[in-house]
């Protein structure tokens, strides 16, 4: 489009988007009804965390777009779908959790940890410590 004309005019501006219409996955096949209960489908609408995707994103039409959602909403209620998924990087850089029992503590500060565990748990346990 704008090719033929002088490069130097830079205007990031002018230069049009990806007009590749996507079509709709669900209006080329004619669906009037989509099934709350095909997980495998909904699923290919959602994210690894269990969010509706974008519609910018599936490339559905909003009228079907609106149908995969309440759709999902429904197999979520139906226990169908997860609400929420916890993913594997989530939580992978937690530091150990301190250590339940006093023998299996090696380091003073974890005895000092399980100590004020047990302390916050049970005051009495002071007394039978010694502290
Ligand atoms: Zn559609």
């Amino acid at each position: 489009m704008a090719k033929n004309s002088d490069r130097s005019k830079r205007t990031p501006k002018e230069t049009t988007r990806r007009t590749k219409r996507k079509i709709c996955n669900f209006c080329k096949d004619d669906v009037t009804w989509i099934d709350y209960k095909d997980i495998n489908l909904l699923r290919r609408f959602m994210s690894d965390r269990g969010k509706i995707r974008a519609r910018r994103v599936t490339g559905n039409c909003a009228q079907h777009q609106r149908k995969i959602a309440i759709a999902i909403k429904t197999a979520r209620e139906l226990a169908f779908l997860p609400y929420t998924q916890r993913t594997v990087t989530e939580r992978a850089v937690s530091a150990p959790r301190a250590v339940s029992s006093p023998e299996a503590a090696e380091s003073v500060e974890e005895l000092a940890i399980v100590d004020e565990e047990i302390l916050a748990m049970d005051p009495d346990f002071t007394a039978e410590i010694g502290a």
